[in-house]
């Protein structure tokens, strides 16, 4: 288990997402990913194996993007490779994944999807949950998460995006920690408070088997029964070099 971040707003995220995985480096991982998209349709994935830097080096200044999903990796199922590396995609393209943790029952539910014709092209538990979003999927991301995350066993720490519901970003958490951040016009989420408190002191911690749906202008917590709950922001009082 290592490290996610994600942001939804109007600015580039590229520095933002970097940034944010460069301050989860201490705690070692093996690989790392992003997902950029913008309001034109566009989408880029980003892998590479060893330090950020090199996934740095990779995104180059080109790539800019509003949307995004990021990830570090200390590979639990598969060999630390870029294929295996986050985000993982669903079969069809559409929906986009970082996680944090284990699927403990996916060797099942990978057989059940390859019954069904889902082609798997990593060896990570992760693409198995992604899978599973779409065969789920009806032109309701949250639905979908939901009903996912209710067939799984196991810990995750979660970011989805689908390119159908270009608005929003869906998170979860069952075992991996999972914060949302609040801005101005923008929204963030991540596993450790150091990954966005450059951006927001503004926090709201999640709890174990609650989502939270990140639009760039507000957030929406739930539990995972689709419960909507009243949840207050906190901030955050250290600064970053403490
Ligand atoms: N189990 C997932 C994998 O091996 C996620 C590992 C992590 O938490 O970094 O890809």
């Amino acid at each position: 288990m290592c490290g996610i971040v994600g942001y939804i707003g109007n600015n580039n995220c590229t520095d933002f997402l970097i940034n944010g995985l460069k301050r989860v480096e201490y705690r070692g991982y093996d690989s790392a990913g992003v997902a950029i998209f913008d309001n034109e349709g566009n989408k880029n994935i980003i892998k590479s194996v060893g330090v950020i830097a090199n996934l740095q080096a990779k995104l180059g200044k080109e790539i800019k993007g509003n949307i995004g999903l990021a990830h570090t990796r200390w590979a639990t199922h598969g060999e630390p490779t870029e294929t295996n590396s986050h985000p993982h995609i669903s079969a069809n393209g559409k929906i986009t994944l970082v996680h944090n943790g284990i699927i403990e029952n996916y060797a099942a539910i990978k057989n059940e999807l390859q019954k069904k014709g889902y082609e798997f092209y990593s060896e990570t538990d992760t693409e198995v949950l992604v899978n599973l979003i779409q065969e789920f999927y009806d032109n309701d991301l949250e639905l979908a998460v939901r009903t996912a995350l209710s067939k799984i066993k196991g810990t995750y720490g979660i970011g989805v995006y689908s390119t159908d519901e270009p608005n929003k970003i869906v998170t979860a958490r069952l075992g991996s920690p999972l914060l949302v951040g609040i801005g101005e016009n923008e929204n963030y989420f991540a596993s450790d408070a150091a990954s966005i408190i450059n951006a927001t002191k503004e926090v709201v911690y999640l709890e174990d088997k609650e989502l939270a749906i990140l639009y760039k202008d507000k957030i929406v917590h739930k539990n995972l029964d689709d419960t909507l709950l009243d949840k207050k922001s906190e901030k955050i009082e250290f600064d970053i070099e403490s």
